[in-house]
């Protein structure tokens, strides 16, 4: 096979996103100071998820679709929460991506916060979604937030589907008690996002997804996700879609705790992305900068993406979108945002 020219990759995976989460930037500080993941969650995203409508979470994910393509992200594996705007919320998402020229893989976080009926809402969107042959899987917020029974129903939904769940893990300490409530459901397709607070020898199969920013931003501690024997994958758990910018802050993390640490161990994790959306793999990216090796990119901020073709169609050239227009699209979602919060 001919080696690719230094400055082009495969399309970059996100492998754990929250498009929602691109609309809040600026939204009003919360009453009183979190003091720790419980009260960011209370405090800031389950307020913020539960004044989302199916216009925001359109333009949400159109913002959020066109900063991974901006960022040469041509594969994102979403996470989503919406749970007064249930029904549809994974289309709208999906056709936002499509019409950037990204790829999503959807999931509708199932939760039992809002009762019996939300868990059962949330079921049944992944089903509609899934059985209409949208490309995803059973989401799951997180063990913590869920009884026994619903997790179990979402791992048989997963089962039935041919899908695995993608929920959250032990991201703080709240869920401490994950592996134990997941022992026996989780499956090798599962996909098991933070993993902060898992053991070591936590048993679970599935990918881990490491999301190095977003963890240092909670303050949930270092995951140390090269302590697992699981397959370990980046996200950005919602902080825009720049995995080049992911790879080098995993790195950075891991350096921290270990000097002897090297580039290359984040770069394969951010290569095995490609085994949860293979189809990323034959996507172009030509980029600023060569050669795209983890040893120069580590040391190199800044690069960016000048041309990619996605399924062989070029979707941005000389760094721009070929598909929508940039300034509309920004335009629009500042305009949501505002909506959005309005309402908080
Ligand atoms: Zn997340």
């Amino acid at each position: 096979m001919m080696a690719a020219p230094a400055n082009t990759t495969p399309g970059l995976v996100c492998a754990h996103h929250h498009l929602y989460s691109a609309l809040a930037r600026g939204m009003p500080a919360p009453p009183r100071t979190p003091n720790s993941l419980r009260e960011i969650l209370e405090q800031v995203w389950w307020r913020l998820d539960a004044a989302l409508d199916l216009e925001m979470i359109r333009w949400s994910a159109m913002l959020g679709a066109l900063e991974a393509l901006e960022a040469g992200t041509t594969a994102i594996v979403d996470h989503h929460e919406s749970p007064n705007a249930i029904e549809g919320s994974l289309s709208a998402i999906a056709e936002a991506c499509a019409e950037v020229g990204v790829r999503v893989l959807c999931a509708y976080g199932v939760t039992d916060r809002h009762g019996r009926d939300g868990a059962r809402r949330g079921l049944a969107e992944n089903e509609r979604f899934l059985r209409a042959g949208g490309r995803g899987l059973v989401g799951v917020h997180a063990a913590f937030t869920c009884e026994p029974e619903t997790l179990a129903a979402a791992a048989g939904l997963a089962a039935d589907l041919g899908v695995g769940v993608h929920v959250h893990v032990a991201e703080g300490p709240d869920d401490a008690g994950a592996a134990r409530r997941l022992a026996g459901l989780a499956r090798p397709d599962w996909l098991l996002a933070h993993g902060v607070h898992l053991a070591d020898d936590h048993g679970l199969p599935g990918t881990i997804l490491h999301n190095a920013r977003s963890n240092m931003n909670n303050g949930v501690g270092y995951a140390r996700p090269g302590r697992f024997s699981n397959p370990v994958a980046l996200g950005s758990d919602g902080i825009g879609a720049n995995m080049v910018e992911e790879f080098r802050l995993s790195y950075f993390k891991q350096r921290e705790a270990d000097v002897t640490a090297t580039p290359e161990t984040a770069w394969s994790w951010l290569e095995n992305g490609w085994r949860l959306v293979p189809e990323a793999r034959a996507d172009r990216v030509t980029w600023s900068y060569e050669p795209m090796d983890p040893w120069h990119l580590a040391f190199t901020p800044g690069v960016r993406p000048l041309a990619i073709e996605v399924g062989g169609e070029t979707v941005l050239r000389d760094g721009r979108p070929t598909r929508v227009d940039p300034v509309e699209i920004r335009a629009r979602a500042a305009e949501q945002a505002r909506r959005l919060h309005a309402r908080l």
